[in-house]
C-alpha cells in the first residue's frame, strides 16, 4: 500500500467512525420536509420525484416517512401546489 492509498483508507475510516461519511446523514439532520395537508390534493405527482421512496398516500394526502427521507427537496420542487414545505434548514 502506497502513501496515497493509506491516506484514502485512513480518512475513510475516520469519516466512518465519526458518522460524517454520508451527505445523506448531513442533509437528514438539517433539512426536514413536511406535507401541508391543507394544500395537498393527493395527486401523487411528488411520489416519482423521490428517489428514496419516502412518500406514500395516507388518507388521500402525501405522507413523508422521516426515516426514509434524505432531505433533498426534490418532492417540493415537483409539487405544483407548493404543499411540501421546508421546516428546518
Ligand atoms: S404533488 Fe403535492 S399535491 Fe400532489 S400528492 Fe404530492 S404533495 Fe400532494
Ligand atoms: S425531500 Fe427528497 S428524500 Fe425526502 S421525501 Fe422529498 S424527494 Fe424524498
Amino acid at each position: 500500500m502506497n502513501r496515497r492509498e493509506f491516506l484514502v483508507q485512513f480518512i475513510g475510516m475516520l469519516a466512518f467512525v465519526s458518522g460524517l461519511n454520508s451527505c445523506h446523514f448531513h442533509s437528514r439532520k438539517t433539512m426536514i420536509y413536511k406535507v401541508d395537508y391543507n394544500n395537498c390534493i393527493g395527486c401523487q405527482e411528488c411520489f416519482s420525484a423521490c428517489k428514496h421512496h419516502a412518500i406514500s398516500l395516507l388518507d388521500n394526502k402525501a405522507y413523508i416517512d422521516s426515516q426514509k427521507c434524505h432531505g433533498c427537496g426534490d418532492c417540493a420542487e415537483r409539487c405544483k401546489r407548493k404543499a411540501i414545505v421546508l421546516l428546518k434548514s
